[in-house]
């Protein structure tokens, strides 16, 4: 057999992989240096003790014949799928059916998956940094072309970068996928409902859809929408994916949820109007086998009162460290963009993005996130995550002040 042949127009080693054989490399070279990492956006605070008692509750239930459960349903159980509805969307005025939340083990999971509904021949847009996953699902599947300089060739670029203030401007050639995320993941930056609106407006007129990775909606403090539902028009275009990774610490415990209204189409071959909704099901139910019993009580816990308190209360911590970043930064002289309603910080780097991220790791043991490694706009720019202690975040940057 011939293997498929699109993985080797992938560009050589993943970002953080690369990442992780420099700093590798370094503290070989260096063993005695103290290195603090403020680069891969991993949670570091534990569960909330609510979350895990839901889980413990769930695992012994299945230590008793009448309570233990075997397969579950393909899509979630319906404890969860309601809470999610009840609770997550319908206090913002979004009222989902039961049929169009779908459980699953990953953000991830699902923002790479779901190219798998698209023709071959779909073309994509991004904005500019993204999140690496959009753009090489599509790219395995074949759709982007070939990557030269840097780009894809058949990928719709939209460049978000300190002149147009992290507002992408719509597409101005014929796209059928917008994947949009936000709060943002590098930048940090969001967008009001009235900067989401021409982009919900542009997928209806041209028959297109918006896949909206809303996984740091918990981070949000300023006005701006949770969900891109809460945009007129949204639902009959967008699918929308969530996750418990960063709302709830669940990254190593998983589990996460998209939403696909019926309205949301693409064409069929005769040109008749085909659901989403319902190539997803089939889909998931040839594929998928679930989240676990335990792990969805659990998902469910965070919907809680006391889960609602114990999850705001991780999240205020990032918070207070990503404000720590900023301010630290811009006394420093940097220029930074995001940490309000986000986890990341994106400053302007003084010099090309890899030579930023050697000179912090050489000279103040700090790791970071070369904004280049994001995608074209990225270059000259660097992000940092407040995921650390506060405490190593605070020693981070005062390093950083005698560079
Ligand atoms: N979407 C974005 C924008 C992310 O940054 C991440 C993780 O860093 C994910 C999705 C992954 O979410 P999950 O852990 O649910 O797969």
């Amino acid at each position: 057999m011939h293997v498929n042949p699109n993985f080797e127009k992938l560009p050589g080693s993943y970002l953080f992989a690369e990442i992780a054989r420099r700093v590798k490399e370094y503290s070989a070279a260096n063993p005695n240096a103290d290195i603090i990492k403020l680069g891969i956006g991993d949670v570091t605070l534990p569960l909330a003790p609510v979350v895990v008692s839901a889980m413990k509750t769930a695992a012994d239930e299945l230590l008793s014949t009448d309570t233990f459960r075997g397969y579950g349903p393909d899509f979630g159980y319906d404890f969860l799928v309601n809470t999610i509805r009840e609770q997550d969307y319908a206090p913002r005025g979004v009222t989902l059916a039961f049929d169009e939340v779908f459980i699953s083990d990953g953000a991830k999971t699902d923002t790479s998956a779901i190219q798998e509904l698209f023709s071959p021949d779909t073309r994509i847009a991004v904005t500019d940094p993204v999140y690496p996953v959009y753009v090489d699902s599509n790219a395995i599947a074949g759709r982007l072309g070939n990557f030269v300089d840097g780009r894809w060739s058949n990928l719709v670029y939209l460049p978000c970068n300190a002149e147009n203030g992290f507002v992408p401007a719509v597409p101005n050639v014929p796209v059928d996928v917008i994947y949009l995320c936000y709060p943002n993941n590098p930048t940090g930056t969001t967008l009001t409902a009235d900067q989401l609106k021409p982009f919900v407006d542009y997928a209806k007129k041209n028959n297109a859809i918006i896949i909206y990775d809303a996984a740091y909606k918990a981070f949000i403090t300023s006005d701006v929408p949770h969900s891109i539902y809460e945009v007129e028009g949204a639902r009959e275009v967008a699918i929308e994916c969530c996750s418990f990774s960063k709302t709830a610490g669940f990254t190593g415990t998983r589990c996460a949820y998209t939403i696909i209204p019926h309205e949301v189409v693409g064409l069929g071959a005769q040109g008749q109007k085909v659901e989403l909704n319902a190539l997803w099901k089939r889909r998931m139910g040839t594929k998928f086998n679930g989240v676990s019993y335990p792990i969805q009580r659990a998902a469910a816990a965070v919907f809680s009162p006391e889960g609602k308190a114990q999850c705001a209360e991780a999240v205020r911590y990032y918070l207070r460290n990503a404000k720590l970043i900023r301010d630290s930064l811009q006394s420093q002289g940097y220029t930074v963009f995001g940490g309000v309603d986000a986890p990341y910080v994106w400053l302007k780097c003084p010099v090309d993005s890899w030579t930023f991220f050697d000179t912090l790791l050489n000279q103040a043991h700090v790791v970071g996130t070369p904004g280049t490694g994001f995608g074209p706009s990225g270059e000259g720019y660097f992000r940092l995550t407040a995921f650390n202690t506060y405490e190593k975040t605070a020693e981070a940057l005062e390093r950083m002040k005698k560079l």
